[in-house]
């Protein structure tokens, strides 16, 4: 009963976004995976995997960043500005204060299935008004409780499988 609430509010939600047709016949296909999964655990693997390769379609399939040449739009402005950094390549995968690289940046591209990471969005892009939220994600929208999603947006680099189990402890909850 309480699956069929939650896939009938995801479906209305999946038809009111501004997508091509196809689009929307593929997440509502997605979603209908997750909610056929019987076994929480493995409901909460998929839906989570659905997520990041959400994530990242929007990211590195838009472009979002504005990488050119391996600088993203935000590293080309300070450069602009003559604000001087140890290097300016890959963005805010790069940490200044490590002096390197993310180790889950592999060929320009993260590789985590994280997805507090995959959500950050720097200022400079935020006043370019993009900005990501669980609830604006068919995937998570209704799926998760408040308290699950809250565990979700605030562990950033933690496996998967241990926000996976942690997102069980937490099904039930506002
Ligand atoms: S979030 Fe901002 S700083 Fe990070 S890669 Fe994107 S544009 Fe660059
Ligand atoms: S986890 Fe991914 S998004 Fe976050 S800093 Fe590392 S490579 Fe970048």
């Amino acid at each position: 009963m309480f699956d069929k609430i939650i896939y009938i509010r995801t479906k209305r939600f999946i038809n009111k976004q501004i997508i091509s047709e196809k689009k929307k016949k593929e997440e509502l296909k997605n979603f209908e995976k997750i909610i056929n999964e019987k076994n929480i655990e493995k409901r909460y693997l998929l839906a989570h995997n659905f997520i990041c390769d959400y994530l990242d379609d929007e990211f590195y399939g838009k472009n979002l960043c504005g990488f050119k040449n391996n600088i993203c739009s935000r590293r080309q402005d300070m450069i602009d500005k003559g604000i001087i950094r140890d290097t300016y390549e890959n963005g805010c995968c790069h940490g200044y204060k490590e002096g390197r690289d993310c180790e889950k940046l592999k060929d320009g591209r993260c590789t985590t299935r994280n997805i507090a990471c995959k959500l950050f969005v720097c200022p400079y892009l935020r006043k370019k008004g993009v900005h990501f939220s669980l609830n604006k994600i068919p995937y998570a929208r209704y799926l998760f409780n408040k308290r699950q999603k809250l565990y979700i947006i605030t562990n950033h680099f933690i496996d998967q499988e241990i926000i996976v189990k942690g997102l069980v402890k937490r099904r039930y909850g506002l």
